[in-house]
């Protein structure tokens, strides 16, 4: 299950993984929607941690949810 409470902001930087910082995949990208979302996974065998970035320029909108 995607917590979408614990969104991260993304930017130029690679994004890695907030649990362990490898690399993570993006599984869903919805950066081209008005929520610039993108769903992340990560690589790690013993993580397979799953979360979403937020693009930064949606600061603004993040902050006031
Ligand atoms: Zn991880």
């Amino acid at each position: 299950m995607i917590n979408f409470s614990e969104t991260n902001l993304y930017s130029d930087q690679p994004v890695t993984c907030p649990n362990c910082g490898l690399r993570s995949e993006i599984i869903l990208d919805l950066s081209h929607t008005i929520n610039q979302l993108q769903v992340h996974r990560c690589p790690g065998a013993e993580c397979r941690g799953e979360f979403v970035m937020q693009c930064d320029e949606n600061l603004d909108l993040a902050i006031s949810v």
